[in-house]
């Protein structure tokens, strides 16, 4: 029988309830020590406030927090997600739609949080209706969101957590979220490294985010769970179609489709516009094109996916179009 949102229960209560969700939290504090948080490997010591490639320190840092209705239709409800938007980045995408949170970098003390602000910041959002907690690039503040994580708990926090990431995620740092992360939302951007190095400085992007999904999808992605029509434990892949294929959506689908098979949640965003430094970039430097948009739908159909969404394709000027569920299930 299928729970209903209120009987579900999120994994990291039980979690909370044994002690082993403390736990966790000090095992991932442990990797800040020498940041190996992402695959940059930085071996900076965080917790004394050194900085590595993300700019970030011991604390985390919120640059924002509010309900969310653009994501995916069963992750977006009627109400929301309770996203928390953290600053700074693992990656240096040049047309990064958050480009002013996640690389201007003077926002950083002003906006650190401790534990317990962050606590509270979920238990705002839950007290707002929202239907979870989105963690949007979360990676480099694993240990400080764990932790606060338990305080939330103690404070009655029973909302799903939904990990929004770019997927330049560490395997080993992912681990200790098994049980702790109900909803994976990881991005897999490009599959060939040159492209990863040209648009986003992260030249081992394709081999790491591949790594962290297969990783997301062992602990979550053989059965998505939904209750009331809300997806509640899952994973969710989205590829966002660049112009001119320049994220290489025919290998970037068929490895998903390989490695992840066809019941996999797929979701693809015509969102692309230029901005930030995406102009330095020939190839980027214009919206995407709808006919090399539905050159790619039509591979989706072709490899056989069976779930996911889509966005619509209203216009090149309609820079925030919205998912469309009426290809739920594909074809
Ligand atoms: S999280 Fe930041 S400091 Fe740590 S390894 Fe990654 S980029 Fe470097």
């Amino acid at each position: 029988m299928t729970a209903t949102t209120a009987e579900f229960e999120p994994s990291y209560l039980r979690l909370h309830r044994s002690g082993e969700l403390a736990r966790r939290a000090a095992e991932l504090d442990e990797f800040l020590a020498g940041c190996r948080l992402c695959p940059r490997d930085c071996a900076v010591d965080r917790r004394r406030d050194e900085i590595g490639f993300c700019r970030s320190g011991r604390r985390a840092i919120v640059s924002a927090h509010a309900p969310h209705l653009g994501e995916e239709p069963p992750l977006a409800g009627t109400r929301g997600v309770g996203n928390i938007f953290f600053a700074n980045c693992t990656m240096r995408c040049a047309y990064c739609q958050n480009h002013e949170i996640s690389q201007h970098w003077r926002q950083e003390r002003r906006l650190a949080v401790t534990p317990g602000r962050l606590a509270e910041i979920m238990l705002e959002l839950q007290g707002r209706g929202c239907h979870s907690i989105g963690l949007v690039s979360p990676t480099h503040f694993l240990p400080q969101v764990v932790e606060a994580l338990g305080l939330a708990a103690e404070g009655g926090l029973r909302l799903p957590l939904v990990y929004n990431t770019n997927a330049y995620d560490a395997v080993e740092a992912l681990r200790r979220l098994e049980g702790v992360v109900d909803i994976y939302l990881p991005d897999l951007k490009y599959a060939d490294p040159a492209a990863a190095w040209e648009y986003s400085r992260t030249r081992d992007y394709p081999q790491h985010a591949r790594a962290a999904i297969q990783e997301m999808h062992r602990q979550v992605g053989a059965r998505p769970v939904f209750a009331d029509g809300l997806l509640r434990r899952g994973l969710v892949v989205r590829h966002l179609v660049l112009p001119n294929d320049q994220g290489q959506s025919g290998e970037t689908l068929r490895w998903i489709r390989e490695e992840l098979g066809p019941a996999v949640l797929l979701s693809v965003m015509s969102q692309y516009y230029p901005t930030h430094r995406a102009h330095r970039h020939a190839l980027l430097n214009r919206p995407l094109d709808p006919g090399e948009y539905e050159l790619v739908l039509r591979l989706v159909e072709e490899l056989g996916f069976e779930e996911g969404w889509i966005q619509t394709f209203d216009s090149p000027d309609s820079y925030r179009p919205d998912f469309s569920d009426r290809r739920h299930p594909f074809g």
